[in-house]
């Protein structure tokens, strides 16, 4: 009988497509299984097994599996489950969680970029085919795969495509230049017979007529120590041919009359050598009382919030917590919001937990990516797993334990592309999956999740004492409207602000600025007319680069030239508007010129070492005054901190959002936590032109509870989350009218189901991206009612509206708790 395969594929589509299996691949395949399929016109997508069976599909052709690219299932039963769940509760497809979830490297596509490895060694040797495809990847680096099959006249290259990765003669394009570490490296050694002194006097003398094996043999025993005795150190031979500036050639001529021998050595890129551990910090009596209140906790309930004051060593409690699960057997995920925190958090589970633990985030290259991808699918996965909000997506065959420190953050939401999905619930399901548990924890826990811990749905831990009574910092409010009236303001710093930072100097100590913006100037302007330059795709301001001297679109990235005279009015009077951090670093410098000065923000982080750098110089004393936005607020542990300055909190407060205070809050709260040390109560000067703001006095007072109280109360009044489900409903269109009257229509086509719950059509705050327009409809459902039933009215009546011959050309997509 026939065998099908039900498969997913790397596309937004609405099912699994299911594709015949050639009789000689139907007895390997499983499901979680890779395989290559043909879709569309000419195209090949890698898809992933998701069901084998032998019902002949009805109603068309099925076309045939080309190849099986896995013996062994890449996706474990699990994930499929948890794959269903965010593609129904996102309401998004597979095809988009498939996307998200699995690293470049595993999922080949035609339209994949390919780049030629320069540091391909030639170790292993290449079939024709392979070779082929080398030898046009050198000539142009960088190639799709269908163009790769153009020129070469080969078909399905996919399989070809995915040995040359494995042999790492080829990388997937990635977006970001990333570190790439091979995983072997070519080393070179004097061959036995030239080790012998009179051999090497007599090819010294023979080597006179050729100059460049010379000094590449000299080089070589410089570098190994051979004329020092003792031990030899190994040479890497692409260090030596650079250092000794020598030719391929003239290394091979040494090859060849056996001076030299070549040899191959793993290295590995994830186990560093085998670490030393050190033992785990005991708990002082409040962390031990949480950490056993946790675990009570647990024997009721899945999730736990922990509430610990900033620098009250939640991190101590969790790894007594990992270290618990571990002895149980248990393997244990621990979530970061930010790529910035996993250094210092790196390094210190590293100490304790060395190789048993994993770090998975965006900023690995992909090739390390889909090598921790497959260490975790067999039998000696690491027992901890330290990233950001993809690592839940990793296969894990017996989670225990979750951990989503700083849980309030919002960079655990995706927001583009979809799945639009938020790590922190996402991993409350998935735990459950696995019958794990899940401990949320920190000092300002999101509206949401403190409503769950209060009202009984989650347990609830509290840590108000800091770690050896460190004092929480002492909190200035300075009113910057009344200064900037009375002409004190110099440029966005208020005299206070500036001599407790000259004091702060004068001491030795650091310095922390807060600024919640990023680039120089957010915009440029007009001075005569109030001219403001737009980008042309997109409905925004463009943003204002001076390391660049560009202004550049945040959401398309376009860039553009700064022009020299505003083509409204023509004149030439343009000046900045606003101000960023990389204004304040400036002017900081100017005023503190003998200050070394760093700046933390997404434009100084592209690298991974970029982070590290910035961090490592900040804890060793050699910056004095870190700049930075929310990057700075976040978990971050430095003990030289004494004055941590907030330049403007209106920027948060004025942000047209309905999390806008509660969100204020915790960055303010969060920043200042970074104030303080071991014997010294820390500074805070906080810069507000709201002085009397309910969400300034709270700050001041460290009164989460208020803030908490107003918020919710607020939340009720107006109908929004924890006490209503929020969905957003984006259409997009080319044509403005037309899309105006799809909103209108589909408004009122869910204003008939959900009644008064349907808010919109409206404008989102930018209301063209890349040439198509926008809207937004907002829909918000009861928290208790069925969310199963409201999606699937939701989707029928996008069903409705795609299927009415007017509105084909209709793009319509959801945000399900959106942040
Ligand atoms: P939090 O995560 O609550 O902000 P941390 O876990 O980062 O707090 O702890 C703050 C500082 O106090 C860290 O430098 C940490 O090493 C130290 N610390 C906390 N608890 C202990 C402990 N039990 N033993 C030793 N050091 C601790
Ligand atoms: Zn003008
Ligand atoms: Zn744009």
């Amino acid at each position: 009988m026939k065998k099908f395969a039900d498969v997913i594929l790397p596309l937004p589509l609405p099912k699994c497509f299911t594709y015949a299996l050639p009789e000689d691949m139907a007895e390997g395949v499983q499901i979680g299984c890779r395989v290559i399929v043909p879709f569309g016109r000419k195209k090949f997508y890698t898809a992933i097994v998701y069901n084998i069976h032998y019902s002949t599909p009805e109603g068309y052709e099925t076309k045939e599996v080309t190849t099986v690219l896995d013996s062994e299932p890449i996706l474990l039963p699990l994930q499929f489950k948890f794959w269903e769940w965010l593609s129904s509760y996102y309401l998004c497809t597979q095809g988009d969680v498939y996307k998200a979830a699995l690293p470049s490297g595993l999922k080949l596509e035609s339209e994949t970029i390919v780049e030629f490895n320069p540091d391909f060694e030639y170790a292993v040797p290449l079939s024709d085919r392979e070779q082929t495809l080398i030898s046009l990847l050198e000539n142009k680096p960088e190639q799709t795969v269908s163009q790769l099959e153009k020129d070469s006249g080969l078909k399905n290259l996919l399989p070809i495509i995915k040995s040359l990765l494995d042999k790492e003669a080829i990388f997937v394009k990635e977006e970001l230049k990333r570190n790439y570490q091979p995983k072997q490296e070519i080393r070179v050694r004097l061959n036995e017979i030239a080790k012998e002194e009179a051999y090497l006097h007599k090819l010294f003398t023979e080597l006179e007529r050729a100059p460049k094996q010379l000094a590449l043999l000299m080089k070589y025993l410089e570098l190994s120590h051979f004329l020092n005795g003792g031990n030899l150190k190994e040479v890497i031979k692409k260090e030596l041919i650079k250092k000794a500036d020598a030719s391929p050639a003239a290394f091979n001529g040494l090859v060849e009359k056996k001076v030299f021998e070549v040899y191959r050595q793993e290295i590995g890129r994830l186990a560093t050598a085998v670490q030393s551990t050190i033992e785990i910090n005991p708990l002082n009596e409040y962390q031990l009382k949480a950490f056993q209140e946790i675990q009570t906790s647990f024997k009721k309930k899945n999730v736990c919030l922990l509430h610990g004051v900033t620098s009250s060593g939640k991190t101590e409690v969790y790894i007594h917590l990992i270290e618990k699960a571990i002895k149980a057997g248990k393997q244990v995920l621990y979530l970061l919001p930010e790529i910035a925190l996993t250094t210092q958090i790196t390094e210190r589970l590293k100490r304790v937990f060395g190789n048993k633990l994993g770090i998975y985030h965006s900023k690995f290259s992909d090739a390390e990516r889909v090598e921790i991808w497959r260490k975790q699918l067999g039998k000696e996965g690491y027992d901890i797993i330290l990233g950001v909000r993809s690592s839940i997506f990793l296969p894990f065959h017996n989670l225990g334990l979750v951990i989503v420190d700083e849980e309030h953050e919002n960079t655990y939401k995706q927001y583009d592309p979809a799945p639009r999905y938020h790590a922190r619930n996402a991993a409350i399901v998935l735990a459950s999956l696995y019958g794990a548990k899940t401990l949320l924890g920190t000092a300002t826990p999101s509206i949401e999740t403190y409503y769950n811990a209060t009202t009984g749905k989650y347990g609830l831990v509290e840590l108000n004492e800091r770690y050896q009574d460190i004092q929480l910092p002492e909190i200035l409010s300075v009113d910057i409207k009344e200064l900037s009236r009375k002409k004190r303001m110099n440029g966005q710093f208020s005299p206070i602000l500036l001599e407790h930072v000259r004091k702060t100097l004068e001491h030795k100590e650091q310095v922390i600025l807060f600024q919640n913006r990023r680039g120089f100037a957010p915009m440029i302007e007009c001075k005569t007319c109030g001219w403001v330059p737009k980008c042309k795709n997109c409905d925004v301001s463009l943003t204002y680069h001076k390391g660049i001297n560009q202004l550049t679109c945040h959401y398309c990235g376009y860039t553009y030239q700064v022009p020299r005279s505003c083509p409204a009015c023509e004149s030439v009077e343009l000046v900045n508007r606003g101000f960023g951090t990389e204004k304040v670093e400036d002017d900081i410098k100017a005023i503190f010129p003998e200050a070394k000065v760093a700046r933390m923000d997404l434009d100084t982080t592209r690298t991974r070492t970029a982070y590290e750098k910035i961090i490592a110089n900040f804890e060793q004393g050699k910056t004095d005054i870190l700049i930075g936005t929310q990057m700075v607020s976040k978990g971050l542990d430095f003990d030289n901190v004494s004055v941590v300055g907030i330049l403007n909190a209106d920027t948060m407060l004025n942000y047209p959002d309905f999390r806008s205070y509660e969100r204020a809050y915790q960055l303010m709260a969060q920043v200042s936590g970074r104030a303080g040390r071991k014997n010294k109560q820390g500074l805070v000067i906080l810069q507000t032109k709201s002085i009397d703001h309910p969400i300034i006095h709270q700050v001041i007072a460290n009164n989460y509870q208020q803030m908490y109280a107003d918020q919710l109360a607020e939340r009720q009044m107006f109908r929004y989350p924890p006490y209503y489900r929020l969905v957003y409903v984006y259409l997009k269109n080319r044509n403005a009218d037309l899309l105006d009257i799809m909103a209108r229509t589909m408004a009122e086509r869910l204003s008939s189901i959900f009644g008064s719950r349907v808010l919109g059509p409206d404008n989102p705050p930018v209301a063209r991206i890349q040439s198509l327009f926008i809207k937004k409809i907002i829909v918000k459902i009861e928290c208790n009612a069925s969310m199963e039933k409201a999606r699937r009215l939701l989707l029928q009546v996008q069903k409705e509206m795609i299927e009415d011959e007017r509105f084909k050309s209709l793009i319509v997509y959801y945000d399900v708790d959106p942040f």
